[in-house]
Formats: structure tokens, sequence, C-alpha cells
């Protein structure tokens, strides 16, 4: 396979306006219809946290599923679903966090994460970090810490790694939009 990051380039579908006005909307569904390049995402995952101490892999709702069972997977590791408010049957810890325009609220079930373990977190984008930071915070909240951060795609210029830099942990994405 040519360059990772040509591919991706190539595979992700911008959509402008989409689910509304003014979003530039990062559609990875093409990758998906690529087995070559979706096998890829996750051995480049693999090698960039290569000597991190992962213990679990906590993908976050919906896209963070499609890499993050595989890569836990490949990582011989448990996969956390963190889910939106109301989506979890069991018994669950939730975090509320602030969105530009309101709040919205993530989940995890009660148990799934066992104090001291450091957890991956994964989703699809990075854009402000609002997401990703209050799964680390969630995390937190059972007494585990995050390994890092990983992303497929890094809009730059919504500065999310910033935001995610108290956590100091490692953050990689495999493609950066500015
Ligand atoms: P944020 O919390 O601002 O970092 O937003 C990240 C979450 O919103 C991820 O779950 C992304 O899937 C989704 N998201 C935000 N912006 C976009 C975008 N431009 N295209 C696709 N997904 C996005």
């Amino acid at each position: 396979m040519k360059d990772l990051r040509e591919s991706l380039e190539a595979s992700i579908r911008t959509v402008p306006d989409f689910p509304k006005k003014g979003i530039q909307f990062k559609d990875i569904t093409p990758i998906l219809e690529s087995p070559v390049l979706s096998r890829a995402i996750v051995a480049e995952f693999v090698k960039l946290y290569n000597g991190v101490r992962i213990d679990a892999v906590a993908g976050i709702e919906s896209r963070g599923f499609l890499f993050g069972l595989p890569l836990a997977m490949e990582l011989n590791v448990p996969f956390i679903a963190m889910r939106k408010k109301g989506k979890l049957p069991w018994r669950t810890i939730s975090y509320r966090y602030a969105l530009e325009y309101g709040e919205a609220e993530i989940e995890m079930h009660e148990g799934s994460i066992k104090p001291g373990m450091q957890v991956l977190v994964h989703d699809d984008l990075l854009a402000t970090g609002g997401t990703a930071c209050a799964a680390a915070e969630l995390l937190k909240m059972e007494g585990a810490e995050p390994a890092g951060f990983c992303f497929i795609i890094e809009l730059e210029a919504l500065h999310g790694r910033s935001r995610l830099l108290p956590f100091d942990r490692p953050l990689m994405s495999l493609l950066r939009y500015e």
C-alpha cells in the first residue's frame, strides 16, 4: 500500500454543511470499504503506541467503535464502549460536559474499568477535544488514567490537542487538517 496519510486523504470525504451549516463533515465511511486501509490504520496505531502500557481501549460512540474494537483485539486488551447518555443498559457512570452550544453527557458501564488501569482513548476525529477530555475524566472517576489519545483525523484549527495537554499523555492522529 502507498503512504497511509495519502491513502487516508484520498478516501476521506469532506461534506460541506453537514449536519448543519458551516460544518465541514469528515466522512470516514469510504475507509471502511477498504479492508487494506482499515487494517493499515489499526497497524499504525499499534506501531505508534509500541512501548506504551495499555490495559484497555475506550472507544467513543459511535465512530470510535469502528477502529477501537479491532485495535483492542490487536493489542489483546478489553474494549470499553463509551456511549451517549441513555444507550447503555446496565448501571453506568457518566460525565457531563459543555459543547459550543449546550451540553452533552457520555457514559460507560460501571465496573468495566478497574482502578489503576491505563486506557487508550480512541475516536475517529479530534475537533475541540471536549469529547476526548470527557472520556478521560470518566476514566479518572473510576480511578483509571488515559494511556494516550488516538484519532484518525485531527482538525488543528479547533485546538483539541491543547485541551488534552494537561493529561500529559501521547496524542496521535494519522491525518491533520489545518
Ligand atoms: P470534539 O469534542 O469537538 O473534539 O468533537 C469530536 C467529536 O465530534 C467526535 O466524536 C467526532 O466524530 C465529531 N466531530 C466533530 N467535528 C466533526 C467533523 N467536522 N466531521 C466529523 N465528525 C466530527
